[in-house]
């Protein structure tokens, strides 16, 4: 039988999870208590604080969902939308798809803006949509879209989303604690995140916040949230003063998240976007040495996913495979419309420093020798 004890370390180069700090790990270690143990509730009113400060944002709606990321955007999907309501959802590669398939199956009557892989979504489309389509109750987008590497701008499409008088959700997984992320300033709604990309901890959680338009549509629905766990009425509960229990929360994982916040804060998220552009741009310089490109418009290039072309003639499996194996290094495959043509090297949280650049550099240029 394997035991977790001969789990041999990696480094975490791909779209997820990242490199974990020894703090995070040593925290998750400290002794399970009760989920309404005094102890542990401080935990969780820090976790809400930090996340505010890391969204930026004075939602007072703004906790972590139990699960992963995906969770976190089943969360704000299922909160905001009864039965019949009509969405707009933004699809420039597999995570738009998703939140799409998200909508349908909560009910909505949805309404698709798409753009080719690699390039983002023009806030024209979303205007042209709302005229033809519209009204929309809301309008959905993801902020990194970590199959294609492409970064899509929120503040254009915002504007126009708020002009129509829509909501505005917007999934930040890849993006929070790796480049500019700014709910209150961009006029973000609902925004969900994940814990295992840019905040380097395990997954497990999925930080989300709702603005106070949002919140008002959640309280005031005229159905139950299709989701009994995700129903923010009920899970705002247990996390506000009323303490009132609704599933126990993953002790541990939010022990986790507790000090991959206190983390991020000690870095600050200025230092820690600029770090992760910088380690970026080494990256991208190094692999134009070895004749490799990238898949997203140069200028919508995200800093902690790249997503480039495996080179013509290039089983890019097997290069994945002894990158793992004789490297101990992992990086990810194409997805979707890039499946076996491309890498996805992620430089997430603790994994965005020059010393994995250097080794996956040295390891790819042997393999490829
Ligand atoms: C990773 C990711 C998700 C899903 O997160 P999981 O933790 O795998 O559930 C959702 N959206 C985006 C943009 C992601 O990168």
């Amino acid at each position: 039988m394997a035991t977790v004890q001969d789990i041999r370390p990696r480094l975490l180069m791909g779209p997820g999870p990242s490199d974990v700090h020894p703090r995070v790990l040593a925290a998750m270690a400290h002794p399970c208590v009760g989920h309404l143990d005094g102890q542990f509730l401080a935990i969780l009113n820090d976790i809400r604080a930090m996340l505010q400060q890391v969204f930026i944002t004075g939602n007072p709606l703004t906790l972590a969902v139990s699960g992963t990321g995906s969770a976190g955007m089943e969360t704000c999907v299922v909160n905001l939308i009864e039965p019949g309501d009509r969405m707009l959802v933004c699809i420039a590669g597999v995570f738009g798809q998703r939140m799409k398939d998200v909508a349908e199956r909560a009910g909505a009557r949805v309404a698709t803006v798409e753009a080719p892989w690699g390039q983002v979504v023009a806030a024209g489309q979303v205007e042209q949509a709302i005229r033809r389509d519209g009204p929309f109750k809301v309008v959905g987008i993801v902020h990194a879209e970590t199959s294609t590497g492409a970064a899509q701008p929120i503040e254009p499409i915002s504007r126009v989303v708020h002009e129509a008088g829509s909501l505005l959700l917007v999934d930040t997984v890849t993006s929070l604690g790796g480049m500019a992320v700014d709910v209150d300033g961009w006029g973000i709604d609902a925004c969900c995140s994940g814990t295992q990309k840019c905040l380097s901890c395990p997954p497990g959680l999925a930080p989300v916040t709702f603005s106070p338009p949002a919140e008002q549509v959640i309280a005031s629905r005229r159905t139950k949230v299709q989701s009994w766990y995700l129903d923010m009425n009920m899970v705002r509960q247990y996390w506000g003063s009323e303490r009132l229990y609704h599933h126990t929360a993953p002790i541990s994982m939010c022990y986790a998240l507790h000090e991959a916040l206190r983390i991020v804060l000690e870095e600050g998220l200025q230092a820690r976007w600029a770090r992760h552009a910088r380690v970026h741009e080494r990256l991208k310089t190094a692999l134009a040495d070895l004749g490799i490109t990238y898949l997203a418009d140069p200028e919508h290039q995200l800093p902690m996913l790249n997503a480039v072309r495996a080179p013509a003639g290039i089983d890019e499996a097997a290069v994945r495979r002894r990158l793992l194996d004789e490297h101990d290094i992992e990086i990810g495959g194409g997805l979707g419309a890039f499946k076996g043509k491309a890498w996805r090297i992620g430089l997430m949280g603790e994994s965005a420093t020059d010393r994995h650049v250097d080794a996956l550099i040295a390891a790819m240029g042997a393999i490829l020798a």
